[in-house]
């Protein structure tokens, strides 16, 4: 990245469930990084790889949001504008280019297998390879796949992701004709220009396997490869498991509704950057603090 380039960075959410403590505390992670550096936030939806995306789980993200004080200065400002004009669902036709600019690598193949049948092909859970000689696309439901050589290394950073082992052949297109999460989010990346991306360490093999796609779309992936990635620690859930929309519990909507107030929430965030949690108890003591780091 050009260090004199203004930061942009983005809160993408999946409406999927409803916001989880993880979320937030990656929202303000986000929020910290970019408002310290004087820089940009997009709020992006994603909204493309969801069969489980509710108006409920949209409303939730904005309700939340204002609830800790996060503000953006791109992207929807409410449920209406997102559906009208920023879903992903309205950016199909640019998910499809940029797959056909993949797809001109010869990298990719149609893929007829269910869950099923790969589940009962691998130990592992990873594809197998059934499809990956293929070239004619077949009539009716197909995804699309990239070939991932199973000796794929990807840097990212400091670590050296296994991307072959971790992932295998990932879909790019689904069955349901809409572009997988890898696809979208790498495409809306580059949309918008993002230079800096905070998330969770859950999240290392997609950015791995975002970066591996960047690196086949050549000058047009390179912005992406420009990237500074920063990958934090997880808000464990109960037992000690990573967090999902799952645990219902940790949801901001149920913690809101047994009395939570922000507060606790900036103190998440205080620990996890190791500062003095008793010493936070608005989000401006959370910034001013995370100046002084
Ligand atoms: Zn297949």
């Amino acid at each position: 990245m050009n260090p004199s380039a203004p930061l942009r960075s983005r809160l993408a959410p999946t409406p999927s469930g409803y916001l989880h403590l993880g979320n937030a505390v990656n929202f303000l992670l986000t929020w910290l990084r970019v408002r310290t550096a004087g820089g940009t936030l997009k709020l992006r939806i994603d909204d493309a790889d969801s069969d489980r995306t509710q108006p409920e789980y949209i409303e939730d993200i904005f309700r939340q949001l204002d609830w800790l004080g996060i503000t953006w200065e791109e992207g929807p400002s409410g449920p209406e504008d997102f559906q009208h004009h920023h879903s992903q669902l309205l950016r199909r036709e640019r998910y499809r280019a940029v797959l056909a600019e993949l797809s001109a690598t010869n990298a990719l193949f149609p893929c007829t297998c269910s869950r099923k049948e790969i589940r009962a092909q691998s130990a592992t859970g990873l594809y197998p390879g059934t499809c990956r000689e293929r070239r004619e696309v077949p009539d009716g439901e197909h995804a699309i796949r990239v070939g991932v050589p199973a000796e794929t290394v990807v840097q990212v950073g400091s670590a050296a992701v296994p991307l072959g082992s971790l992932m295998g052949d990932f879909v790019l297109w689904r069955r349901n004709h809409q572009p997988a999460y890898q696809l979208a989010s790498l495409v809306d990346d580059l949309d918008d220009r993002i230079t800096c991306i905070v998330r969770g360490a859950d999240l290392l093999a997609s950015t791995a396997a975002q970066l591996f796609l960047a690196s086949k779309l050549g000058p047009t992936g390179a912005p992406f490869r420009a990237i500074t990635f920063h990958h934090h620690a997880l808000i464990p859930g109960e037992g000690g498991r990573k967090l999902s929309k799952s645990d219902n519990a940790l949801s901001l909507h149920a913690m809101r509704e047994a009395g939570v107030t922000p507060t606790l929430i900036y103190q998440a965030a205080a620990r996890l950057l190791a500062l003095d949690p008793y010493a936070i108890e608005s989000l401006d003591d959370l910034l001013a603090a995370y100046r002084r780091l």
